[in-house]
């Protein structure tokens, strides 16, 4: 069983029952999630005792192998990770560069195996919902690509995690949270909530509860559509909790936490790229105080007929959301050179082995 599904307090307890001083808590998780050590055997000053201890009841490292790695032209990176069990994840290692003498690095992080909610235009949501990670796969995902990032360059480590990798983060609530405290830890990692957002399609009740722990965690919501026929094509989860009971989640989440959320919008040529969906959107989002991000949509594999809008088109889209007074900006396309959206990559990696 992989340590790391301790968090601070039941790490503590642990090592009361089994009789270490108290200082080894701090000592113990910072080799695990400051240092990020990928065997026990490396944190060489908990003693010799310890080590046997967490040998005999078990416990261990478990990491995952990067079976590809895909470094594209723009700097973005592409992992293709094999769980313990064999199950294949995807993660992205997004660079951006500003005035900054660091660059920020980006991991967008995968939180399940698959997905089951069936979005058609996503490569994650057609290979169906195979598992969860559990917290200790979540961090070593995250912990095996920060080490990729540090032994290629100096000076360089991830400080900004999305949930936006494979998988509904909704879906997984209890093992994401725990990750993300783990993970914000200051004898850990030490991230700023502010630098993590979580993705979701429109998991409505555990949107509200998310929005009941009032934490400095971002949110973006995957929109998609301005009326309920045509995201009910796009999206099944709108089936189950359509627009209005989306967006008033979204106003209690605003009222709730004083953040403000930022929605995301792949733009479909013919299907949601018109000005009546821009009238549509100024009504829907109101009440809110949000920011769209337009993603001209990748097309995929198994459904060739959702295309990207020309860029003259997407400009226009955007300057029309902009009239209507809603913030908004085209994602910045990253590795399109090495195999677009999440969930691309283990469908061509799974259809070729
Ligand atoms: N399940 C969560 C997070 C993972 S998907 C969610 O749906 O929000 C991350 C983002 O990528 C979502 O906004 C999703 O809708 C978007 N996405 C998925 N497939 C895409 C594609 N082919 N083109 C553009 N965006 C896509
Ligand atoms: Fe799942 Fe998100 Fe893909 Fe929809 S877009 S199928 S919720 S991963």
């Amino acid at each position: 069983m992989d340590i790391r599904n301790l968090d601070y307090n039941e790490l503590e307890n642990y090592l009361v029952r089994i009789k270490e001083p108290t200082f080894r808590t701090k000592q113990l998780f910072s080799w695990l999630h400051a240092r990020q050590i990928t065997d026990l055997g490396e944190a060489h000053n908990v003693g010799k005792k310890l080590l046997q201890n967490l040998a005999a009841d078990g416990y261990n490292l478990e990491n995952p192998e990067v079976k590809q790695r895909f470094v594209s032209k723009d700097g973005t990176e592409k992992y293709l990770m094999a769980l313990s069990d064999g199950a294949l994840i995807e993660s992205v290692l997004m660079r951006y560069r500003g005035d900054y003498s660091k660059q920020r690095n980006t991991l967008c992080v995968s939180s399940q195996v698959g997905c089951a909610m069936g979005c058609v235009f996503c490569a994650t949501g057609h290979q169906g919902f195979e598992r969860n990670l559990t917290t200790e796969e979540i961090l070593a995902e995250i912990y095996t690509a920060n080490g990729i990032v540090k032994a290629n360059e100096q000076n360089q480590e991830i400080r900004n995690i999305v949930f936006m990798g494979m998988g509904e983060p909704f879906n997984n609530f209890d093992n994401v949270m725990k990750a993300i405290r783990i993970l914000c830890h200051p004898f850990g990692m030490n991230l700023s909530p502010r630098r993590i957002t979580i993705s979701t399609c429109g998991v409505v009740p555990k949107l509200i509860e998310f929005a009941d722990l009032d934490t400095d965690v971002g949110l973006a919501i995957s929109l998609h559509a301005s009326n309920n026929r045509d995201r009910d094509a796009l999206m099944p989860v709108n089936h189950a909790y359509p627009l209005e009971s989306l967006i008033e989640a979204c106003e209690y989440y605003e009222k709730k936490t004083k953040k403000r959320i930022s929605f995301e919008y792949a733009l479909i040529e013919n299907v949601n790229d018109q000005k009546k969906h821009v009238d549509e959107l100024k009504s829907l989002l109101k009440n809110l105080d949000c920011h769209i991000n337009v993603i001209p949509v990748n097309t995929v594999s198994h459904n060739k007929t959702l295309l990207r809008p020309d860029r003259q088109h997407i400009h226009r889209f955007i300057e029309m959301l902009r009239a209507a007074g809603i913030g908004a900006s085209v994602r910045q396309e990253k590795g399109a050179d090495i195999n677009g959206a999440c969930g691309q990559l283990k469908t061509d990696y799974s259809q070729a082995h």
